[in-house]
């Protein structure tokens, strides 16, 4: 009996410890600027498509006639930033009609239920992200200590009202705009990745906003590698000029805002299919080497 109650609380103890060191690199990720979210200027990549994230958490306002649509949230507290800068672009978030999201992920989807309240839009969930969204972060993929701090609440987000779910190819609509759903899981099962035509002057240009491709120690499912292998043939069958991430410095966001700045075509900068395809090969590279994210 004693070295059961030894046992039992050398167990206890090392749960606490893990739970503490979870929620401390929380807390210091949430305050420091690496978690991305240090305050960015927004601004236009092209067209109607602009950059209203933070400094690596990054949101996308795509804005049209009939309202407008923002594709992710950042984590809870970057949801005010993306207000304040959807503003500073002389939209409202009271215009905003239709929440997307590319993976469930707190970095990603915890500001989207304060995006829901400000805006009263509609969120648009993957199948397979749409109970990790609407319980505020509980992944069923994700390791169970996760999910248990995600059910007390202490790593999850706000939760929200899913209103529509999509499947892979289908199409969500807003007057004119429309925006293509692949989902291209590995990272998450849901994970997905969107294309969609912005106009600028005379030129139509391909937008495609990537998934997360990288595997994680704390999320795996059985046909993880299968989707990942699929969502490099998919990325890789889309026609591009621009290309985005849910991490803005997958894609170079400050390099190619300041570029845009100082060019005399300001969209010149933000086409980049060779970037994009960097970006694919060298997720594939990092499955194939069997190291994790
Ligand atoms: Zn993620």
């Amino acid at each position: 009996m004693p070295q059961f109650t030894k046992r039992y609380r050398l167990v206890v103890l090392l749960g606490l410890a893990s739970i503490l060191a979870l929620v401390l690199v929380g807390r210091w990720l949430n305050a420091t600027k690496r978690g991305g979210q240090g305050p960015a200027e927004p601004f236009r990549i092209a067209g109607n498509l602009y950059y209203v994230g933070a400094t690596d958490a990054a949101a996308f306002l795509i804005t049209g006639p009939e309202g407008h649509i923002v594709l992710d949230g950042g984590y809870p507290s970057t949801a005010p930033m993306i207000i304040a800068s959807i503003a500073k672009l002389g939209f409202s978030i009271k215009d905003v009609r239709v929440l997307l999201n590319s993976e469930p992920h707190p970095d990603h989807a915890g500001g989207l239920g304060v995006l829901q309240q400000a805006s009263g839009a509609e969120l648009w969930a993957s199948e397979a992200s749409a109970y990790t969204l609407a319980s505020g972060g509980d992944d069923p993929d994700g390791i169970l200590p996760l999910r248990a701090l995600a059910r007390i609440g202490v790593v999850g987000y706000p939760a929200m009202r899913v209103d529509h779910r999509f499947k892979d190819g289908d199409t969500i609509r807003l007057g004119p705009l429309a925006l293509t759903a692949h989902i291209t899981g590995g990272h998450t099962r849901g994970c997905t990745s969107w294309s969609f035509h912005v106009r600028d002057g005379d030129l139509v240009l391909n937008v495609v906003s990537a998934c997360d491709l990288g595997r994680l120690a704390t999320s795996q499912y059985p046909e993880q590698e299968a989707d990942l292998e699929r969502s490099f043939r998919v990325l890789r069958g889309l026609p591009v000029d621009i290309w985005v991430t849910c991490h803005a410095r997958w894609w170079g966001r400050y390099r190619k805002f300041l570029a845009s700045a100082a060019a005399k075509d300001a969209v010149e900068p933000f086409i980049d299919p060779q970037g994009y395809h960097a970006y694919i090969d060298a997720a594939e590279a990092e499955l194939r080497s069997g190291r994790l994210h």
